[in-house]
């Protein structure tokens, strides 16, 4: 297992934007995310907004810009470029939100926890309770605001850059993520992530970079 985090811009020598490795194999999360879903989802659409970003800002005055300041200037002008440049940022998350080793949060990361959410069983059903009240397409991240930890939901490829927050977590709640191995059950999904797949030491690692 990777411990070391992607940083939140995948460009390389101040050209293109490049798709982020995957931290495990394919075949690595299942039952809970299958092959089938990891080709579609990360090796299609991840790969498609990269590449769609890419020939958007071509020419333009974003193509001198890092990931996030791309994301902030977009938001309100360039709908394609938001939605692109968005969609590559989310997707960096949340590959790292999961892992194939689970393993319980450290101590600090526990605190920290019952700090804000008042107890363990609080911040898995506020998390699960969040994703599902998310209509349609859209992420949950979990976030950190003057020093406390909360679920915060976005519609479609929406999500906090630019706000004063720092960034700990994504869960794509879009249907591709959970359709071909979940059908139709969102909950069973966010269920499963948030007591096998979590990936706390990515949280932590997000936390000391804070
Ligand atoms: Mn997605």
């Amino acid at each position: 297992m990777k411990i070391e985090t992607v940083a939140d811009d995948v460009k390389i020598l101040g050209d293109k934007f490049t798709l982020m490795d995957l931290p495990y194999g394919r075949t690595d999360l299942e039952p809970f995310m299958g092959r089938d879903t990891l080709d579609t989802h990360y090796g299609k659409h991840h790969q498609a907004y990269v590449d769609k970003l890419n020939d958007l800002i071509k020419g333009t005055e974003y193509e001198s810009m890092s990931l996030k300041e791309i994301i902030v200037a977009s938001r309100d002008n360039d709908d394609g470029i938001f939605n692109n440049a968005a969609q590559n940022f989310n997707h960096i998350i949340f590959w790292q939100s999961m892992t194939d080793n689970y393993q319980d949060p450290s101590e600090t990361i526990q605190k920290k926890i019952e700090d804000s959410f008042e107890s363990m069983d609080m911040f898995v059903s506020e998390f699960v309770d969040a994703g599902m009240k998310r209509f349609g397409s859209g992420w949950v991240f979990l976030i950190m605001e003057n020093g406390k930890l909360a679920w915060k939901t976005y519609s479609n490829a929406d999500n906090p850059v630019g706000e004063d927050t720092d960034i700990l977590l994504a869960v794509d709640v879009w249907e591709h993520t959970y359709y071909l191995d979940y059908k139709n059950d969102r909950k069973k999904f966010l269920e499963t992530f948030i007591n096998d797949m979590i990936n706390y030491k990515f949280v932590e690692l997000r936390l000391l970079e804070a």
